[in-house]
């Protein structure tokens, strides 16, 4: 793989004109794709093109000096280091700062210039979380974050993944990983393999336009697939890259028919330097209300907002019901329930 890490060297690399002056920009927030997903880009839509946003800074990421760092409250959910929990069953760990590629959007791009200061989990880190993990039993799931736990190669996530699956409450790790979508290759038999040995594995991955729909993406989820391991997909929704009812549905259509299951559509969380990719909850409902009577429930994700403050995922649906009365399918006209939802005592 071919990592590039100066946007100017990229954009000549696709034949494009120079663009305006982002390296006060990228100072802020470095810059990185690699050959896979740059090519994906078409040049001749400039700018505007949905791959070229999500990995190209854009000067309205400095507008924003407002928001927090870490609206999540991420950093203050830490019982040991990297490790978030937040919900009673289930906690993240964060293994690793590295990615195939940044996306602007991303919602830890606080760790993005802490480079040292964000280096892979270490033993003595994956020890103490593992020991917490141990005196929690309530805990049941851990998700497998980073940056990209992929990125750690093989013999470090297998260390990894077999320390947490001992943990004898521990029943489900789900890895979080946008490797099929930047750098499907990377995803080899070997890989898949790895994470097929595991029995409560899930993969959870992140493509957000059809145009990251390739062949070799498609490739990489059927080698997960294949050796067992179950894959679902987060998208978020993204103002000029996929906030359109249209977009979505070729994207979820896709995926379904892959065996991948959408699973979240996010609104951009409030972090600050991703003010510009915000569509406002309204829009993300409208797309559902479109979705409603003509896309498969297998196609549609839950559409939800991260609170700020820690306080959890929110799954939101437009108002259907009005004083026990349902709005049909094709919004014609209020349907009571009935009695049924009286229930005999
Ligand atoms: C999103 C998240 C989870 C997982 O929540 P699900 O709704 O099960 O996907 C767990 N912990 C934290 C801190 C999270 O942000």
């Amino acid at each position: 793989m071919k990592f590039y890490r100066n946007s100017a060297e990229a954009r000549a690399e696709l034949g494009m004109a120079p663009g305006v002056d982002v390296s006060a920009v990228e100072a802020e927030y470095p810059f990185l794709t690699n050959d896979y997903y740059l090519r994906l880009i078409d040049p001749a839509a400039g700018t505007a093109d949905p791959i070229y946003r999500q990995s190209f800074p854009a000067p309205e990421e400095l507008a924003d000096r407002s928001s927090s760092f870490d609206p999540l409250a991420e950093n203050e959910q830490m019982p040991t280091p990297r490790l978030i929990h937040r919900f009673r069953d289930r906690v993240v760990l964060l293994t690793t700062g590295k990615c195939a590629m940044r996306c602007r959007f991303c919602f830890r791009k606080r760790t993005w210039k802490q480079g040292a200061d964000f280096p892979d989990l270490t033993a003595s880190e994956l020890k103490r979380a593992t020991e917490y993990l141990t005196a929690h039993p309530e805990i049941r799931e851990v998700l497998v974050s980073g940056g990209d736990p992929l990125m750690l190669g093989k013999s470090r996530l297998r260390e990894i993944l077999t320390a947490l699956a001992a943990v004898p409450s521990i029943e489900i790790l789900r890895v979080g990983s946008r490797i099929p979508v930047v750098a499907p290759e990377l995803l080899d038999e070997e890989y898949a393999a790895l994470l097929g040995s595991f029995p409560g594995l899930w993969f959870a991955t992140h493509f957000n336009h059809p145009r990251e729909l390739t062949p070799e993406a498609r490739a990489a989820c059927t080698r997960l697939i294949r050796a067992g391991v179950p894959v679902v997909n987060q998208t978020v929704l993204l103002k000029g890259v996929n906030d359109d009812a249209g977009v979505l549905e070729e994207l979820f259509r896709t995926l379904v028919s892959w065996k991948v299951k959408p699973h979240y559509l996010f609104h951009v969380d409030p972090v600050r330097g991703v003010r510009h990719f915000a569509t406002g909850i309204a829009s993300g409902l409208e797309i559902l209300r479109a979705f409603r009577p003509r896309l498969s429930s297998l196609a549609t994700p839950t559409f939800a907002i991260d609170l700020p403050e820690g306080g959890g995922k929110v799954a939101l649906q437009p108002e259907y019901g009005r004083d026990g009365r349902y709005l049909d399918l094709h919004e014609r006209k209020l349907i009571a329930y009935g009695e049924f939802n009286s229930p005999i005592d």
